[in-house]
């Protein structure tokens, strides 16, 4: 059985105290929700404060990004060492908006998967096709390849915390989301890729959240096919009532 995940990425919203006073709103409304993993993804400088907020709370706290790197010269950057050194249990990596902006690339989103995995942080990876790659019929190769790319050269029986986010591009913040027929046919992809690279068992194992414009609306009918695992949230996840009602309408 897999547990279903619902992630919050915050992007770059709220400070530490916005950040805090929204857990304190937040845990009361799902603390009944312990059968959901719960993760909140803020930005770096409210991390610290989130993670020792959420000690007494079934509410686990990761990063939006990290380096693959413990240290160096690389201005800007955090390690998972620092991440792991607060107490963050989780991290984004290769987030759409990483790959638009910040030049993210598969092979920078492998080396940040074998990092991840070394320092025991539950990477969420996240994949998805452009709206022009669906309109040309390239999305399964695009995610087969991103799955690829992501999985090389790692141990199968190093995979066991591995979870992955399906975000079509096209609906990340556009208000547009996916049917849940279009989702579960990605995710069946997305798993069916992970078997040919990692085997089965990695593959019934690992978790496929779905992303892009999830709202209380949407998440029952998404998160109750077999093949969604969860979700990862991004503007709904800025309110706490609306991110609890999320997390109430996935639990099945
Ligand atoms: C995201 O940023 O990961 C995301 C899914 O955003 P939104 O829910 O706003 O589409």
């Amino acid at each position: 059985m897999r547990k279903l995940l619902i992630a919050a990425n915050w992007k770059m919203y709220k400070t530490p105290a916005e950040s805090t006073a929204f857990l304190t709103a937040f845990a009361p409304l799902v603390k009944h929700h312990d059968k959901t993993e719960i993760v909140l993804c803020p930005s770096m400088t409210s991390l610290p404060a989130l993670v020792d907020a959420a000690r007494s709370k079934s509410v686990s706290i990761g990063a939006q990004n990290m380096h693959w790197l413990n240290e160096g010269a690389y201005t800007g950057e955090t390690s998972p060492t620092m991440l792991t050194a607060i107490g963050a249990t989780h991290v984004l990596i290769g987030h759409s908006e990483r790959r638009q902006y910040f030049n993210e690339t598969d092979t920078t989103v492998n080396l940040k998967l074998k990092s991840a995995l070394a320092h025991s942080l539950t990477p969420i990876v996240c994949v998805g096709e452009h709206l022009n790659e669906r309109e040309s019929n390239l999305t399964a190769n695009v995610l087969k390849l991103q799955v690829s790319v992501a999985l090389e050269g790692i141990d199968p029986a190093a995979l066991a915390p591995l979870v992955i986010a399906y975000e079509p591009v096209w609906a990340i913040g556009t208000g547009r989301t996916a049917t849940p027929e279009i989702a579960e046919e990605a995710h069946k992809i997305i798993r069916t890729q992970i078997a040919q690279v990692a085997g089965s068992s990695v593959a019934a194992a690992t978790r496929i959240l779905y992303g892009g414009s999830v709202k209380p609306d949407n998440a029952t009918a998404l998160c109750r096919l077999d093949d969604i695992d969860g979700a990862l949230v991004g503007g709904a996840s800025l309110d706490p009532a609306s991110f609890a009602q999320i997390i109430i309408n996935a639990t099945h």
